[in-house]
């Protein structure tokens, strides 16, 4: 059994823990609590006048989009006073505070102390005013000029053996314009190494869509909403992670839906909300959300859809043409015999029982679907980060399927994006896999030879990193180090790096576990006020739903030595390729028209993008499921029903199944504060969350301090100094935050086709802390 070692990062191994303080879980969401503590923290980092300055202009027609999650904004009418949740106020905070740090704090600052602080700490410097370098074996970053950083990352790629020994990774903050000339530039350069971090969270979605309806997107927009009869939501927090939700399903239960949640814990924002922009819920009186709490065990989901789909069409049986939707069956599927016959292996006692439910209350669920046809089934990251991910994304499918719920008004699927425009980043062919079709028209508009094979993703890349086959590491936006699993094993990958760059906002845990030689290069912000040729400029990105819409920031950016994307891109694509491009990146730095003229040209559905972008509101893009036609690769105009077997879940003795989760006060890798408000945690991220049964089992104590483990692959991972907290989650089954316990999750556990790390379900030991 190999260790691994515990030196790097330092915070990984904090020696004390802060004051945690328990109080009741909430059964709500939101309310007045939620817009004094949004304003708290925009007071305090921005000042009030530059804050609310932002605020009216954020997710308004013609303001800029939050970098928060892509939950769409209403076509139509949108609130003129605030457009956003509690945590886009929060992200506005983080982004558009005043707090700089300029050469003075990094000439104070080493590395390696930095290092000791963790994430939050961290985050909380402020942003990054002007291009950094750490020399090989320097200590600290000091400031360079733009022309020193783009030379010294053209002279590091044009050294190399083969342009495949640099990756180049995207977050979802990137623009449309500037994903689409960044992968103009990795392909002209020559490699498709183009890791992003859709490959963390929805790649399970993405791959089984797309192999299922013809297009890895949802059907539905957000009217559909509105005009439903059944919501179904599936391993899914949205109070927490995609909070303007919850006024969509408030709306949704006006006008009569259902709700059915299905999660492992009992989260506020699927049970109740208080919106605070009605008297109502001024007046502290909340909507009830679900109508029924289905807490399955972790990755129970495929269990328990197969158990629905028994039920219904045992209820078919008895009632021959009342429950599915034969006509949307004959007309639109195939492999339905085969699949009900399928299900015949199972009985639904023990289908329930790997649920983690009753068979009443499945019973429950299917009574409230089986005569109805317009149902939307929701879903996120508890149901993508498995090792079955694309097998359950397919059951839903094969769910929807059966009640004919996709392609029509008011049903469908409804993947739900964790980050603004990561959904953009793949329609603009930020993609290690792309499709032939696609570099054949790069070619055709372009006239350079793309490469063809594909690319690393985000886990091969920390491979490739780790046998030295990587040398330059290039990120466009994002926290690669806390965002990915393995922490310990990633960060001794990333050491290993000739040269690591970073384009950023703000100081990150992934600047200072670096290459041997670093740069991090500031950027312009969502909501940073970015200017050409003395006019303000707007880019666009893409949200869960398929809109496409402009973004306008209008703030002060804090230095004068901020650089948009593009421009970054552009200057570095001409540092590094020279005469040797055939693309005239001067011009497409100096206008976003220009590049969004030749998207036009390349993707399908932005013809007369520049028009239509334009439009208050954007526009949708084509999506033939949406409409009922199904172009698939595989199969032509129909969708195969998959079968796929339940998932094995065995756990030695002593071990637990855990989940990485998400606090309140967190937006993936930024940490905004260190509590947790409706689950009742303060003041602590280092938690692990135990149902008391098995705590009592272990013999452990409430606030207990403990270390925890796990054993894949013959290697011991640790992470240590967690405290226990009883809370309401199934038996076997423990809850910790991510990106605290990354740690945890083996490099090679990962989801089956799309090789999404399993951050949702690794097994685990706990054992008492020894000091
Ligand atoms: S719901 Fe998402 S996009 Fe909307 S304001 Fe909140 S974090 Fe931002």
């Amino acid at each position: 059994m190999s260790k691994q070692t515990e030196q790097e990062p330092a915070a990984e191994n904090p020696e004390e823990l802060l004051n945690l303080k328990l109080t009741n879980p909430k059964e709500w969401a939101a309310g007045i609590p939620a817009v004094a503590v949004a304003m708290v923290d925009i007071i305090k980092e921005t000042g009030m006048v530059r804050g609310v300055e932002g605020l009216f202009k954020m997710n308004q027609k013609g303001g800029f989009d939050c970098s928060g999650c892509a939950w769409p904004d209403p076509d139509d009418d949108r609130s003129p006073i605030a457009e956003y949740c509690e945590n886009g106020a929060k992200a506005l905070a983080e982004e558009a505070t005043t707090k700089k740090l300029t050469g003075e704090f990094f000439a104070e600052n080493p590395v390696a102390e930095l290092a000791k602080l963790n994430d939050y700490e961290i985050g909380k410097k402020g942003r990054i005013a002007q291009p950094l370098y750490l020399a090989k074996g320097a200590t600290h970053y000091t400031p360079v000029s733009w022309d020193f950083a783009f030379k010294k990352i053209a002279d590091e790629l044009n050294a190399l053996a083969s342009p495949d020994e640099a990756a180049f990774y995207t977050s979802g903050r990137t623009s449309n314009e500037a994903s689409f000339m960044y992968q103009l530039f990795v392909r002209e350069f020559g490699t498709n190494n183009m890791p992003d971090c859709s490959n963390m969270c929805h790649e399970s979605t993405s791959v089984g869509l797309a192999d299922a309806i013809g297009i890895g997107k949802g059907t539905v927009t957000l009217n559909d909403f509105y005009d439903t009869d059944v919501i179904i939501i599936m391993g899914q927090n949205p109070g927490t992670n995609h909070p303007r939700m919850l006024s969509a399903l408030e709306k949704a239960k006006q006008k009569g839906s259902k709700i059915i949640a299905v999660n492992p814990l009992h989260e506020a924002g699927l049970m109740g909300f208080k919106n605070p922009q009605t008297v109502k819920g001024i007046l502290g009186i909340k909507t009830q959300l679900a109508d029924l709490y289905l807490q399955v065990r972790i990755n129970g989901d495929m269990a328990l859809l197969k158990a629905m789909e028994k039920l219904l069409y045992k209820a078919e049986l008895e009632n021959p043409g009342s429950v599915f939707d034969h006509d949307f069956i004959k007309k639109n599927t195939t492999g339905y015999v085969a699949f009900l016959a399928s299900l015949e292996q199972y009985e639904v006692d023990d289908l329930a029982k790997a649920a983690g439910l009753t068979v009443n209350e499945i019973e429950q669920a299917v009574d409230l679907i089986k005569n109805e046809s317009r149902i939307i089934i929701c879903w996120a990251m508890g149901v993508t980060q498995h090792k079955n991910g694309v097998a359950t994304v397919k059951e839903i499918v094969n769910l929807a399927m059966l009640k004919g719920a996709i392609g029509k008004p008011g049903a469908g699927l409804c993947p739900v994006r964790g980050h603004s425009n990561v959904q953009g980043n793949r329609t603009m062919i930020i993609w290690d896999k792309p499709k032939p079709q696609q570099l054949d028209k790069l070619k055709e508009v372009f006239g350079f030879e793309p490469p063809r094979g594909h690319g690393y993703d985000v886990v091969e890349s920390i491979k490739a990193m780790d046998e030295g086959k990587l040398k330059v590491f290039f990120a466009m936006g994002g926290n690669f180090l806390s965002a990915t699993p393995d922490t310990l094993f990633t960060a001794q990958a990333m050491r290993k790096l000739k040269l690591s760059v970073h384009v950023s906002t703000k100081l990150n845990r992934s600047h200072l576990v670096h290459g041997e030689e670093a740069l991090i290069l500031p950027t312009l912000s969502r909501s940073d006020k970015d200017v050409l040729n003395g006019e303000d400029q707007f880019i666009s990105c893409e949200n869960s739903m398929g809109v496409i819409q402009m973004s306008k920031g209008m703030l002060k950016p804090v230095s004068e030595h901020l650089m948009n994307e593009n421009q970054i891109v552009c200057n570095l694509a001409k540092a590094t390729l020279g005469s040797r491009s055939v693309i005239d990146w001067d011009k497409y730095a100096k206008s976003y028209d220009a590049v969004r003229d030749v998207i036009a040209k390349v993707i399908p559905g932005f013809e007369d993008y520049n028009q239509k972008v334009r439009l208050p509101g954007g526009f949708y893009l084509p999506n033939a499921a949406r409409e009922g036609k199904f172009i698939t690769e595989k199969n032509g105009s129909v969708v195969p029903f998959n079968i796929a077997p339940l998932p094995k879940h065995e756990l030695a003795a002593g071990e637990y199944h855990m989940t990485t989760i998400r606090s309140h006060d967190q937006f993936n890798t930024t940490i905004y504060g260190l509590n947790d408000r409706y689950r009742g945690i303060h003041n602590e991220r280092r938690v692990i969350l135990m149902n008391e049964n098995d705590m009592k089992k272990a013999g452990f104590k409430a606030e207990e301090k403990v270390d925890l483990f796990n054993y894949d692959d013959g290697v011991e991972r640790a992470a240590r100094l967690f405290v226990v907290v009883p809370y309401n989650i199934p038996e076997g089954n423990t809850a910790t935050y991510y990106p605290e316990a990354n740690v945890l999750v083996p490099i090679n556990s990962v989801a089956e086709q799309s090789n999404t790390p399993t951050s949702k379900l690794v097994n685990i030991k706990i054992r008492k802390h020894l000091a």
